[in-house]
């Protein structure tokens, strides 16, 4: 290639072909040198809008920054290859991904999701799908009994696996091919696991979402969302909303995003690596009533996991049940260190919460028992810090904890960081 003083500059990178396996296609699919530069990063392309040559030709493929721009353009092609799609259309948050794929839905549809859904999702099919006239069935046991639920207007089934906060698998498998059985496209929620670990487009399913704000990104900085799928009937209808509504992420969001998630299967391994260890360490501990994480051998759905995930890999998240009640639950998180209390997940940092007082808050306790959440169950979200750090800090806490020992104010701990680590989200 030639720029425009005659000198040669870096040839464009050949597009990566499916021969390439993930860490390769995470550090170079959707990541060009820049044709005139010669850039090996992608430069933040700030501009609103691009130049046209005669009316209607603009210079390259852009033309106004909401209908597409480079940034949004490379991280959506970076993650159609991790997820094996062929398209990939990103948003500005994982909310207004599921808003987008509800609104393409014709008013009197009908959907079926899980009763244990992302309480954002859940918020949406009740509040909002339902003002332009969609209705959705919840299930518990999806596999089970889809086709029970199934009507003459059920368009769309959503599921997520792992659930939140309890880790329940679903059988993705099972629920694509009584859904296809009827024509019905398949959502997964792969937000839980991330493309490293789960690819739900290779078990059937028609469209794959995330909130990038988790795992994809995974530095607790950007909130972003993504789906992915292979149809050129779905790339016209989610690409004309995502344009007609507008709810698309910046181009810098994009950029850090893209950032993000060239180390997406570095970090995905080490918070597995992590999780399992902490697990391990409360299920052999007499302070825990039951942990759930699907990577250990006694989680129900285990075979699921083996089928499903990369290596049957658990991921980074678990949740367990404390002795000593909803009061030990949240002074579980007042004493650990390095875990910070605090809501999401999927970033480098470990973080630690009680779902019935902060993500699940708003579920009347009854439903909220009904799938397993209880006022005792703590969620962990481990980062991608030591395990012998992690496993150490979860073990004094559950001790203190148990104890019903109060933190001290200030300099909580007694292991000399005093409480420099998460400094006052402890206190
Ligand atoms: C966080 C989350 C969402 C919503 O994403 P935002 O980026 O916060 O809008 C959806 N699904 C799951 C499983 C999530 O964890």
């Amino acid at each position: 290639m030639t720029a425009s003083n005659g000198e040669r500059v870096a040839t464009p990178p050949r597009a990566p072909t499916p021969i390439h396996k993930f860490g390769t296609l995470a550090v170079h699919a959707g990541s060009p040198h820049d044709p005139v530069t010669g850039a090996v990063i992608e430069p933040i392309s700030l501009s609103t809008t691009f130049a046209q040559t005669s009316v209607g030709k603009p210079v390259g493929a852009y033309e106004y920054s909401r209908s597409s721009n480079p940034n949004r353009h490379n991280f959506e092609k970076a993650v159609a290859a991790l997820e094996h799609a062929k398209h990939a259309l990103a948003f500005a948050s994982g909310s207004a991904t599921t808003a987008i794929i509800l609104q393409s839905l014709a008013a009197g549809s009908h959907v079926i999701s899980v009763s244990d859904v992302y309480g954002g999702t859940h918020r949406y099919f009740t509040q909002v799908a339902k003002a332009h006239g969609v209705k959705v069935t919840f299930t518990p046991e999806i596999e089970v009994d889809i086709s029970q639920h199934i009507n003459e207007n059920t368009k769309l089934v959503w599921i997520e696996t792992p659930s939140n906060p309890t880790l329940r698998l679903v059988d993705i498998r099972a629920v694509v091919t009584a859904a296809h059985a009827h024509g019905i496209l398949v959502v997964v929620d792969n937000t839980f696991l991330s493309p490293y670990v789960q690819n739900p487009l290779d078990l059937g399913a028609d469209i794959v979402v995330h909130s990038v704000t988790k795992y994809i990104n995974g530095h607790s900085d950007v909130v972003m969302g993504v789906a992915a799928f292979n149809s050129d009937e779905l790339r016209t209808r989610l690409s004309f909303l995502q344009n007609a509504i507008g709810a698309v992420p910046s181009a810098f969001d994009s950029w850090l995003a893209h950032r993000g998630l060239k180390t997406l299967h570095l970090r995905a391994r080490e918070s597995t690596k992590n999780a399992t260890a902490v697990s391990t360490a409360l299920e052999a501990s007499s302070n825990v009533i039951a942990v759930n994480y699907p990577g250990l051998a006694s989680h129900p759905h285990r075979s699921i996991a083996l089928k499903q995930h990369r290596d049957g890999m658990g991921g980074g998240m678990l949740s367990f049940r404390i002795r000593g009640g909803h009061a030990a639950a949240e002074l579980f998180c007042q004493h650990t260190k390095i875990f910070t209390l605090a809501e999401s997940l999927g970033g480098i940092e470990s973080l630690v919460e009680v779902p019935s007082s902060m993500t699940h808050a708003g579920i009347p306790k009854a439903d909220r028992e009904a799938v397993g959440v209880f006022d005792d169950l703590v969620r962990m979200s481990c980062g991608i810090e030591d395990s012998d750090d992690l496993v150490a800090d979860v073990l004094q806490a559950l001790e203190k904890a148990v104890a019903g020992v109060a933190p001290e104010n200030g300099a909580n701990g007694t292991n000399g960081t005093n409480g420099a680590v998460n400094g006052t989200d402890s206190a």
